[in-house]
């Protein structure tokens, strides 16, 4: 079975708009989680945001290897610490950067129930929190660079997702 969905990649603008709140979790929105974790699995990544696959909605999925969670309307309560750590992006797919952010997060957010989540996370599922929840705001990876190597990255991906050479 393939996913239904094709994750967009850079240069698309619906990965630079923040997204909209969800207001009903609904039939439509346990289907629509259900295709994102398949489409992750198959690409294959560890998280995939709405946007991701054209939905301007706040929400994602994510598995660490604990199995399939979805994350409703989440919000970042606190940060702490700092950590470097080589990071990628379904969306940039076959690049990476040295990026850093928070080591650990409490992340507060509602399951597919309308359940209240709150998770405090470190490293790996603390930086995973924190790439969605940029997708939720139209952030992409490149944002954390500075100076040259943004530069760099940017070359980068303007030469590989948005001049193709059409032939
Ligand atoms: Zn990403």
């Amino acid at each position: 079975m393939t996913s239904p969905y094709d994750v967009r990649v850079f240069g698309d603008p619906v990965l630079r708009k923040v997204a909209e709140a969800v207001t009903d979790i609904d039939g439509k929105l346990v289907q629509l989680a259900d295709d994102m974790l398949q489409t992750m699995y198959e690409e294959p990544g560890l998280g995939l945001a709405a946007p991701q696959v054209g939905v301007g909605k706040r929400f994602f999925v994510y598995d660490v290897g604990e199995g399939p969670e979805v994350m409703v309307n989440p919000t970042v309560i606190e940060t702490r610490d700092e950590w470097l750590f080589e990071e990628g992006c379904l969306s940039v797919p076959g690049l990476s950067w040295e990026i850093v952010r928070p080591k650990e997060v409490h992340i507060q957010g509602y399951n597919l129930d309308g359940n209240e989540i709150n998770i405090e996370a470190d490293e790996l599922l603390a930086r995973l929190f924190l790439h969605e929840m940029d997708h939720l705001n139209g952030v992409l990876l490149i944002d954390h660079l500075e100076g040259d190597t943004r530069k760099a990255a940017m070359r980068t991906l303007r030469e590989t997702f948005i001049d193709p050479v059409n032939l």
